[in-house]
């Protein structure tokens, strides 16, 4: 369908694909067209399409009650806010439906826990250069990158953009107004950088010594992705507040902002809320997905398959001239090349391989934690195979 047909708002610039089925690794087109997915809806299928598990459990809850409100008390909500703190250095949960209102959640919680139960007047949260935090005003003010920003001032104030993975800047960035640090331990959208290890240090240090927050967006890294449960456990550091959405449900759309024992008080009944927040069905998603997550060890799994495949790319791409790096942790997986990416990506969804960008020179990969040794070879392959195209492309011309 063009765009002078459609009846949405053009916010999306979309691939010339029509997807209408998915199982596991695979997906189809409205062609008939099978692909091999390398993108899960971006971090979101982590269990592979339609997973019986958590299929089986959406259906039963859908035969027992859909929504009431939470005006009164939710069993899901309770279950699933357990199997999260026990296996997270959190102690308390709200949840919600994206990932943009997760952070909306955590910034409003930094802000009030400094103002009710610290009673001073410091607002202020520095985030990183090419962060991403979300499209609300507040998130998209956090973000670090101008793009998002554009026509939508004023903006909201309290939010500065220290330079990331650069210790020796960070404490300039540090004032009487700062309540809190928000951070993503490897940056998503910005094209797959992990955070230094001395970096995570200083930001630790810094809110140590200052009293500060840390908040670590785990909205993409989290629920697996980096090959632990959630990307902090690689640095030996506890946050204070951890915000999820996009694994955490397989698709079923829910949010959660998860923070320590300290902070409950600050949010006080009626201080924050949401209609959708933790629904039976929602709860119900996320339930079956940890617990199958977690009784199959398929964190374990995203670990080794995801240093599979970056050996394999590594020795596949070696002496490309396209490409820069291969990097990620687990299956958050980026190949930094030396010009942008949008024809490669194409390319590579004509041969049946699906993935997208990070930022206009990386190419992103996310594939779900089920994935095989096979598909990943035929993955990589292929990848191989259109960037050797490219790179005799670029070199003739
Ligand atoms: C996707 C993402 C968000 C925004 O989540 P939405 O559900 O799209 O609102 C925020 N932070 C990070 C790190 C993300 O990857």
């Amino acid at each position: 369908m063009s765009e002078q047909q459609s009846a949405l708002f053009p916010t999306y610039a979309r691939f010339p694909i029509t997807m209408v089925k998915g199982e596991g690794s695979k997906l189809w087109d409205d062609q008939g067209n099978e692909y091999l997915d390398f993108a899960s809806g971006i971090a979101v299928t982590n269990l592979g399409h339609t997973p019986k598990r958590v299929r089986d459990r959406l259906v039963e809850q859908l035969d027992q009650l859909w929504h009431v409100s939470n005006l009164f008390h939710i069993p899901n909500q309770e279950q699933l806010a357990q199997l999260l703190t026990a296996n997270s250095f959190a102690d308390a949960v709200f949840f919600c439906n994206s990932g943009a209102e997760a952070n909306e959640a955590a910034i409003k919680l930094a802000r009030r826990y400094n103002s009710k139960i610290l009673g001073n007047d410091r607002y202020e949260v520095i985030t990183f250069q090419t962060s991403f935090h979300g499209r609300t005003l507040a998130t998209l003010t956090a973000t670090g990158q101008d793009k998002v920003k554009e026509g939508f001032h004023p903006l909201p104030v309290g939010f500065v953009h220290a330079p990331y993975n650069d210790v020796e800047a960070l404490k300039s960035f540090v004032t009487d107004k700062t309540c809190a640090i928000m951070l993503e331990f490897v940056q998503g959208e910005g094209g797959v950088i992990p955070a230094t290890p001395e970096f995570v240090q200083e930001v630790v240090r810094l809110c140590d010594k200052h009293n500060l927050l840390l908040i670590a967006d785990e909205i993409q890294t989290g629920i697996g992705r980096t090959g632990k449960l959630f990307a902090y456990e690689h640095y030996g550091v506890e946050p204070d507040i951890m915000t999820l959405a996009k694994g955490l449900g397989s698709g079923f759309p829910i949010g959660a902002m998860l923070g320590k024992a300290k902070l409950r008080d600050a949010l006080s009944a009626g201080s924050h809320g949401t209609t959708f927040g933790g629904t039976p069905i929602a709860t119900a998603a996320g339930i079956a997905t940890l617990e199958q997550m977690l009784e199959e060890k398929l964190v374990d799994r995203a670990a080794e398959k995801g240093a599979y495949l970056q050996n394999q790319l590594k020795a596949k791409l070696a002496g490309n001239p396209l490409v820069k790096t291969v990097r990620g942790l687990g299956l958050l997986i980026g190949i930094e090349c030396a010009q942008p990416v949008g024809e490669m990506v194409s390319a590579m969804h004509k041969q049946g391989l699906i993935v997208i960008s990070a930022g206009p020179n990386v190419i992103r990969l996310l594939p779900n934690f089920l994935v095989t040794d096979e598909e990943l070879n035929r993955g990589a392959e292929i990848i191989s195979r259109v960037l050797a195209e490219q790179a005799s492309v670029a070199g003739a011309s």
